[in-house]
């Protein structure tokens, strides 16, 4: 688990790095494993993102906070805590009961959805407005257009976030052909549209379209590429993309190796990583319009190289990119 210590040595390395340039907007996210495994620490982060803001070294902007968690260890002395900060509360929420147990197990193998449900009516409860991060994989898939149906029946949040399960990662996509699988996609979304409500990785493209009403490129799949995101490492060092905080070891340096963060190798291979510079993106493909590109790490896995598309992004990216010209333009 990480030390007050080593939080405040990388933090200050990164508001040294990033003091040149507070024209946009910061935001942190904590997530895990367990974030809430470690609340003396998420305090004590958010107490110093608060203070460095009355400081004024965020520029203009007023930072956002925001944790990923299962709500086990959620509290009302937490949630307290989270109001006083302005920190926001994502629950991870794959489905109802059994569908979300097959996903999401204690260590013992019991399922966590009674445990999930608890701290949602505690949320509610105490009147905290939070949203649901729901991974979509080959088991939920399915259900989700019923399961959303019960959200809206019997949960106050409308804040939903799709992450897709990479191992769909193909090809091939398991059993799933990409015409199936968009079809089975299309019906979430039509199911979302449905109850009015939005979710929040489509809802990047849609703004981009209703915004500039122009199908400009959408370079920045993830804070990682392009935006130039900074992940902290309970060992002291600093990487770029937290996909990578297990496997790619040569990401993560010590503040000391990375020197001044425009001149790290490392650091400008990632901020660079965008359709622009991905030679089959510009070269070869219609989506190039609209797509971010899709997940650097993934693509790297998959392909040993970055640079390439990784061929599981590129059929999510493309519903997306579908997805949000039919909402803006069509429905
Ligand atoms: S769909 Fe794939 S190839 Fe096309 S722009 Fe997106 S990442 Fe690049």
């Amino acid at each position: 688990m990480m030390s007050k210590e080593v939080f405040d040595r990388e933090h200050e390395f990164v508001m040294k790095s990033i003091a040149h340039d507070v024209s946009s907007p910061f935001a942190y996210i904590f997530y895990g494993g367990e974030p809430l495994l470690n609340k003396p620490l998420l305090l004590h982060a958010a107490q110093t993102v608060r203070m460095l803001e009355k400081q004024g070294r965020y520029g203009k902007f007023k930072p956002q906070l925001a944790i990923v968690t299962n709500g086990s260890l959620l509290d009302k002395e937490f949630i307290e805590a989270c109001r006083e900060y302005n920190m926001s509360l994502g629950i991870s929420f794959d489905g109802v009961g059994r569908t979300h147990d097959s996903q999401r197990v204690w260590r013992g193998g019991k399922g966590t959805f009674k445990d999930v449900l608890r701290s949602i009516r505690l949320l509610e409860k105490e009147e905290f407005n939070h949203g649901l991060s729901w991974t979509v994989g080959p088991k939920n898939i399915d259900s989700i257009p019923r399961d959303i149906g019960w959200v809206v029946r019997n949960l106050r949040t409308r804040n939903i976030f799709f992450n897709f399960m990479s191992s769909y990662a193909g090809p091939p996509y398991g059993d799933l052909s990409e015409k199936d699988l968009f079809r089975k996609l299309h019906k979430i979304y039509d199911t979302l549209y449905k109850y009015g409500l939005r979710e929040g990785r489509l809802a990047r493209y849609q703004m981009l379209g209703k915004k500039k009403k122009t199908l400009s490129p959408y370079p920045f799949y993830c804070a990682a590429v392009g935006g130039g995101q900074f992940v902290l490492r309970p060992d002291g060092r600093i990487g770029m993309c937290q996909a990578g905080l297990m496997n790619d070891e040569e990401q993560w340096e010590t503040p000391e190796e990375i020197g001044r963060v425009l001149e790290d190798p490392e650091r400008l291979r990632w901020l660079a990583r965008t359709p622009v510079f991905m030679k089959k993106c510009y070269l070869e493909c219609p989506y190039f319009a609209r797509c971010p590109g899709g997940c650097a790490d993934r693509a790297e896995k998959k392909t040993g190289n970055m640079y390439e598309p990784c061929s599981f992004d590129c059929v999510i990216e493309k519903f997306l990119v579908e997805r949000a010209l039919i909402e803006d333009y069509i429905l």
